[in-house]
């Protein structure tokens, strides 16, 4: 799960950054409109934490262009439905009010506790990906992102926060091949340093603790999980 926050303050971006990271969430900061938008027309993220006083302009703005962006056919990655999240220190009315006409998802006034946050994301998406069971399940694994608990055939299995990052992304995409990079890109954020062989490990480890029916690879071309019948 890739996340983008767009945030001019550097205190409160790193500090939500690390707690994302935390939860295996992969993060990109960005401090102006005209560097988030470059960023968002350039990759996919699933989910938006916006700022709305930047330095060049309002957030809202940023949100607007994105809700108004038509992808299909071109190479701009802008996805109009991406989840966006408002935070800002404006606890005016018509400014939730306004946040929440151009499409924001959700809206949290600053301060907020970074749990709440982590909570309302889940919420957002969720939400996106049209699931109304937060739970997903696979053959003989339930895993809920909420709880970040895996079991497999009833008993609990541990995972880390990059396993547990992978096992999402590959069964949320169940029965389509994701490349190592489109992998790496989901589970690491931009400067974060990768070892050319941390999928490779990741994987191993993922089906030593829950079945080499996992995931399949596709040796020079990626990994998937198989479609099942849950
Ligand atoms: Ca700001």
């Amino acid at each position: 799960m890739r996340v983008l926050i767009v945030e001019d303050d550097v205190g409160i971006a790193d500090g939500l950054a690390a707690s994302l990271r935390h939860g295996g969430y992969a993060v990109e900061i960005r401090g102006t409109v005209a560097h988030a938008w470059d960023l968002l027309r350039a990759e996919s993220f699933d989910a938006v934490l916006l700022d709305l006083g930047l330095p060049d302009g309002d957030g809202t703005e940023l949100l607007r262009r994105l809700r108004a962006s038509r992808p299909a056919g071109t190479t701009d990655a802008t996805d109009p439905a991406t989840p966006v999240l408002i935070m800002t220190a404006r606890d005016a009315v018509p400014d939730r009010v306004s946040g929440l006409d151009e499409g924001a998802d959700d809206y949290l006034v600053k301060p907020f506790d970074t749990l709440e946050l982590l909570a309302r994301l889940r919420v957002a998406l969720r939400r996106s990906a049209g699931r109304s069971s937060p739970v997903l399940r696979h053959a003989d694994l339930v895993v809920d992102p909420a709880t970040r608990t895996v079991r497999r055939a009833g008993v609990d299995v541990t995972l880390s926060a990059r396993e547990f990052a992978l096992l999402m992304t590959l069964l949320q995409s169940a029965g389509q091949v994701l490349s190592k990079s489109r992998l790496e890109s989901a589970l690491y954020g931009e400067g974060e340093r990768i070892e050319s062989n941390a999928i490779e490990v990741h994987v191993h480890h993922l089906r030593r603790k829950l079945g080499n029916a996992l995931i399949r690879t596709i040796r020079g071309v990626g990994y998937f999980a198989p479609k099942v019948d849950a």
